[in-house]
């Protein structure tokens, strides 16, 4: 976010002021200051969003100004596409298909006549509570570079290769998409090149649009950052005390032992962000190998990601773990060694981020326990059986069906 707010502040020659406090008081007071009549801000459809924007419409009111929120952060609002009977969609196809229908405008740029006021003092940039820990290049002008250098070199492939590990083969736009550095609409107008009817591009396209699905079920589900989408899943048997405590550090450290487990974990924890793919692989073994709540996956997301988004995280988190929308169900359990050959089918992604295991050649590096060497330089062992808990998953499945 700092780094965020560096660069707006550059592209606007120096002119960003900073306000710092609570926002319900220092807006108001500076818009009072400044005599206006009316504050602007994009509208927020996160709860946390939406609550903080509602004490700052209040505590403006008290003044006499009004709080005028202006559209949205997504292509679509979320609230806008429902179905023909009024309801919010619950699975992501129809959902997309009225999505295109419902349409959109183009982006929209600053005028050129535009000049930034003077008159409010900045209170400077935030200070981080201490050094990050990931490298993160921001800003619009990176964000519109990362997006040319997807177009030009990967849309075209991105249906094949998006969901290996291995490769660059995403736009890496998630953390500008999450910190408002570029709009979805401006990324859906620039991938309308000639080709536009490549594979790649419509598959990325439905991509934008799950972003988009996310946020309409979260509007319409408040409490889904935290609460089970699909209730009973609260009542299964998850795992407690100590061993699932030591299981869960495990998997926040990358020691489960599961080798594309493991490097997805590290990739979260020395860059911020993580392959979709392995997301997904390493949401699955939390809840089906661990059987631990999905919320404490999404905790630690939340804390290192730096495109964390309320809407993506707890419903990728929920529709890996079998709760959420659509059709993940709950007993497709994924094997994260077959996912390792599959979708890192060299092994060149673990070995980038398991340094214990760059010395293993080839895919072998998904099975270090087949390998006289494999542990050598201090890999940890695995901390479970994956087809036992596979099992024991499916069984504690089996007893929230059983009839009351
Ligand atoms: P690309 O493949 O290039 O996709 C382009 C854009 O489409 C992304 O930037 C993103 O805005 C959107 N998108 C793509 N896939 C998804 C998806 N499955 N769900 C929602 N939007 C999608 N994404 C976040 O932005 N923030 C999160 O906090 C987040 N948490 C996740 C947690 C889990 C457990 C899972 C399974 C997925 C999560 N995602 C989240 C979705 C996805 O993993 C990332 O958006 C994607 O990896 C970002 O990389 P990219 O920009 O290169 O994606």
């Amino acid at each position: 976010l700092i780094e965020s707010l560096k660069a707006l502040d550059n592209s606007m020659g120096a002119n960003l002021k900073i306000l710092q406090g609570d926002p319900a008081k220092v807006i108001t007071a500076a818009a009072a200051k400044l005599g206006s009549k009316f504050v602007h801000a994009t509208r927020a459809f996160d709860p946390a969003g939406v609550a903080q924007q509602n004490q700052v419409g209040l505590a403006l009111k008290a003044a006499g100004i009004h709080l005028q929120l202006d559209d949205s952060y997504y292509a679509v609002s979320p609230g806008t596409v429902s179905k023909p009977d009024g309801n919010p969609y619950r699975v992501y196809t129809p959902f997309f298909k009225n999505w295109i229908l419902a349409g959109w405008p183009g982006p929209v740029a600053l005028s050129e006549n535009f000049r930034w006021g003077n008159s409010l003092k900045s209170m400077g940039m935030p200070k981080p509570s201490g050094p990050s820990p990931f490298a993160i290049t921001a800003g619009e002008d990176f964000a519109s570079r990362t997006l040319s250098r997807f177009i030009s070199k990967s849309i075209d492939t991105y249906d094949e290769n998006r969901n290996r590990a291995d490769l660059s083969g995403t736009s890496h736009l998630s953390h500008a998409l999450a910190h408002g550095e570029i709009h979805p609409r401006t990324i859906l107008r620039a991938i309308q090149g000639e080709k536009n009817n490549s594979p790649g591009r419509d598959v990325f396209q439905k991509e934008i649009a799950w972003r988009e699905f996310y946020a309409d079920v979260l509007w319409h589900n408040p409490t889904t950052t935290t609460e089970y989408y699909e209730p009973r899943y609260r009542n299964m048997r998850y795992d407690k005390g100590k061993i699932a405590k030591n299981r869960l550090e495990n998997w926040r450290q990358g020691k489960t032992g599961f080798p594309i487990v493991d490097a997805g974990m590290r990739q979260l924890l020395e860059t911020g962000w993580m392959h979709n793919r392995v997301r997904m692989i390493v949401a699955s073994f939390l809840v089906k190998d661990l059987h631990l709540e999905w919320q404490q996956g999404a905790d630690w997301f939340e804390k290192l990601l730096s495109d964390f988004d309320p809407a993506s995280n707890a419903h990728g988190w929920q529709w890996t773990a079998g709760c959420g929308t659509d059709a993940s169900p709950y007993f497709r359990v994924f094997n994260p060694i077959l996912q390792g050959y599959k979708f890192d089918p060299n092994g060149d992604y673990v070995r980038k981020f398991i340094p214990e295991l760059r010395h293993v050649e080839g895919p072998a590096v998904h099975e270090p326990w087949l390998l006289i060497d494999g542990h050598q330089h201090g890999y940890p062992t695995r901390v479970v059986d994956h087809a036992v808990e596979r099992d024991e998953s499916l069984a504690r499945l089996a007893e929230i069906k059983l009839p009351k």
